[in-house]
């Protein structure tokens, strides 16, 4: 039973990509490591044809993954794919990042703070905890948000503030003649909950199930753009509920998120769970019943009635049946190694790694 519970990793992400290179290296993959200084469409559809490299070498192909990042190179720049801005309902539009020595016990979470006009994230690795403060620079300039976050670290910052824009949104194709795009060139949700890691992963498995075998059809094109648009609303509606259900009204920021009409299809989840409790998990959604229902108590939503079906279960079963969840988790809990412990037992890295960490 304990198995099925969903978990997820926290990574160096430049250890972790530096790692992925190398595994695709292994496996055949030619890495180009220059710019791409233009992209060649053909005169006939408009399909790309080739990349132009510094140096002036072309590198032709049937089909290109844009994995430019914000600036959507081949997506946005070449196809004019355009793009669908949400930052009216996710108003936060900068970050503010910086490392710090790790101090204290490491958890095996990851702690976001709300602050005057966002929130905080704190991400405790082995060799060091990252840190971040995502705000609105419409409420907040960007000194006092790196002051708030340098005053708000467990160790000494071990690098200068980075500073990050962006325009939370998708693009309006994800996938475009024979272009798809992948990561932070198909859009940007902010990191509330995580997801651009995954949203990549689910990219990858989705085109290889669309897999244009023998040349693009827009019959394939269309349901993988239908499929990714509504995996992002879904994430995008439930970042959303953190920020628009809460009793904040000490800043105006928080007054601005509480107050903002939020997508139809939330305004309704967030009504059902009221009237009756009742919440639930669309297809091709990442988060489960449970996240959504821990978000909505969390915020503070106290159902006006239940659902009567619970009625099929007596007080004394169902208080039997909570007591064997108890008893099983606190079972595996006694027998587990603490989180320190398991990593160094299982994948304690050796220090000449994190000396080559990039301190991002
Ligand atoms: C503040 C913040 C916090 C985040 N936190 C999380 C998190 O907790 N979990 C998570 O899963 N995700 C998180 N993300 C998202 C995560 O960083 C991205 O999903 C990840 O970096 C993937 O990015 P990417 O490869 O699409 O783009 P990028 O990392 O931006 O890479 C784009 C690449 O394209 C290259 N490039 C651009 N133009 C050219 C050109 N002309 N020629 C050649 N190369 C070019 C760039 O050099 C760069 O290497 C966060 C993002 C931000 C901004």
């Amino acid at each position: 039973m304990l198995s099925t519970f969903a978990y997820a990793f926290h990574f160096d992400a430049s250890l972790y990509a530096r790692y992925l290179r190398g595994y695709a290296e292994q496996r055949g993959v030619r890495r180009f490591d220059r710019k791409i200084l233009d992209v060649s469409l053909r005169a006939a559809d408009g399909f790309i044809e080739a990349v132009v490299l510094e140096g002036g070498e072309r590198v032709e192909g049937d089909l290109f993954i844009d994995c430019s990042g914000f600036r959507g190179l081949l997506i946005e720049q070449a196809l004019k794919s355009g793009y669908e801005d949400w930052s009216h309902w996710l108003l936060c539009d900068r970050a503010v990042a910086v490392p710090c020595q790790s101090a204290g016990q490491l958890t095996p979470y990851t702690r976001s703070t709300a602050r005057e006009a966002g929130w905080q994230w704190r991400i405790p690795l082995q060799h060091r905890t990252g840190n971040g403060y995502v705000y609105c620079s419409r409420y907040l300039g960007d000194d006092e948000a790196a002051a708030t976050l340098l005053a708000n670290l467990d160790g000494e910052a071990l690098a200068a503030p980075r500073m990050l824009q962006f325009t939370t949104g998708r693009r309006r194709r994800f996938w475009n003649r024979n272009c798809v795009a992948l990561g932070l060139a198909s859009g940007f949700l902010e990191p509330l909950e995580s997801t651009s890691i995954h949203l990549i992963m689910t990219g990858v498995s989705r085109l290889v199930h669309y897999f244009p075998f023998g040349g693009v059809t827009q019959s394939f094109v269309d349901q993988y753009n239908e499929d990714v648009r509504l995996e992002a609303e879904a994430v995008r509606d439930f970042i959303i509920l953190h920020y628009h259900v809460t009793d904040r009204v000490d800043t105006p920021f928080w007054r601005a998120c509480r107050e903002m009409q939020v997508p139809e299809l939330l305004a309704r989840r967030i009504r059902m769970f009221r009237e009756r409790a009742h919440a639930w998990r669309g297809e091709n959604e990442i988060f489960q019943l449970d996240s959504w229902v821990q978000v909505m108590f969390g915020q503070g939503i106290q159902p006006a009635n239940y659902n009567h079906m619970t009625e099929g279960m007596k007080a004394p079963e169902l208080a039997r049946f909570l007591e064997g969840i108890r008893t099983t988790i606190s079972r595996a809990v006694a027998s587990m190694p603490a989180h320190q412990e398991s990593l160094d037992r299982y994948c304690r890295a050796s220090d000449d790694v994190w000396k080559n960490a990039a301190m991002k």
